[in-house]
């Protein structure tokens, strides 16, 4: 699966390679919607920079024609795949084997080519959810999760890995919430992790998010351009009154750029980290997987993002 050719090598055809021909490779992205994806910007660019002939496209699928979409993929030598929401759960099924992590949190963001038609089945969200946290010290540290959904697994996978001291899941959904806090304490049972879930439509949360060192909106509130400032800051604006400045803002929204949230983070002299990052460095890392090269022009994926979020 790994080329043989080197960088240099493939840096000397860059130009040819800039048009699709007959020899380009596809590579993709399913998911439902995928219209609004960066990840066709990013990847591109990633590709063109690097010499690579690959086409990465964006993929609409229905649940009901992953298993069919996968299979028909494969046969037709697709270089490699990622999926997204909402479907990273039920790829799990078009897998003939998991990485660790993938297996370990039962969700698939990256399909890498193996042999006999088969896909194997990665994570990259988490390592791309801890890349901007790479200078932070969480050790010991408590930490709020917003949302229980697909993302959140990776986050706290990667909650995990940096050994903080307590997880508090914050949700809407009781059920939702005890499913998630059950299965996460399975993941972390081998560590001192205390988790724990609350229902914000019964509990009063403020205490808890006084006491955070980190705060991490897996939620898509922020996104809808339609609701107001109020309506787009999760759990409401007055919750965050009392939040210290010493708290650390993580919003995995890369759209707009800062959300409601983290300006009213910034208002307060929190430190801030939006979701774009996140979206670069797991793009990186699946492109790692599928080329086997070390070397990803990270910077050039950002810019490229960046330049198009600004149109
Ligand atoms: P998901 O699986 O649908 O989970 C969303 C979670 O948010 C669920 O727990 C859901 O609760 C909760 N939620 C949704 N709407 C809500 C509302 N109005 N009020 C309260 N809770 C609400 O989605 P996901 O895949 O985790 O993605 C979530 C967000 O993360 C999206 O904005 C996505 O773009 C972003 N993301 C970014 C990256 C990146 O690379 N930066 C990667 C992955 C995801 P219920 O179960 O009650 O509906």
């Amino acid at each position: 699966m790994v080329p043989e050719q080197s960088l240099n090598h493939f840096e000397q055809h860059q130009h040819e390679m800039s048009t699709i021909t007959g020899k380009t490779n596809l590579v993709g992205l399913l998911g439902q919607p995928v219209n609004h994806s960066l990840s066709p910007i990013m990847h591109n660019a990633a590709y063109e920079e690097m010499g690579l002939d690959w086409c990465y496209v964006a993929i609409p699928c229905d649940k009901t024609n992953l298993e069919v979409i996968t299979t028909a993929l494969r046969l037709v030598n697709c270089k490699g795949l990622n999926v997204t929401i909402p479907h990273k759960q039920e790829v799990v099924k078009a897998c003939n084997r998991l990485t660790s992590i993938a297996n370990d949190i039962q969700a698939v963001n990256t399909l890498i080519p193996e042999e006999n038609d088969q896909w194997i089945g990665a994570n990259t969200d988490v390592e791309g959810f801890l890349s901007p946290l790479k200078d932070q010290n969480l050790i010991g540290k408590n930490v709020v999760v917003l949302g229980c959904g697909g993302s959140a697994r990776a986050v706290v996978m990667g909650l995990n890995i940096l050994n903080v001291k307590k997880i508090t899941i914050i949700g809407r959904n009781e059920n939702s919430i005890n499913i998630f806090v059950k299965n996460m304490k399975e993941l972390s049972k081998s560590k001192k992790i205390s988790i724990e879930g609350i229902n914000n439509t019964k509990l009063n949360v403020t205490p808890y998010i006084e006491e955070a060192d980190l705060i991490i909106n897996t939620t898509p509130i922020g996104m809808n351009s339609k609701k107001t400032a109020q309506e787009n800051i999760p759990l409401g604006p007055e919750v965050w009154n009392s939040l210290s400045n010493e708290t650390i803002l993580y919003d995995l929204i890369y759209t707009p750029r800062p959300t409601n949230w983290l300006k009213l983070g910034q208002e307060k002299n929190c430190f801030t980290i939006d979701g774009l990052d996140m979206l670069v460095e797991q793009g990186a890392l699946s492109i790692k997987l599928w080329s086997g090269f070390d070397k990803i022009p990270t910077q050039v994926m950002k810019s490229s993002a960046q330049k198009h979020l600004m149109v």
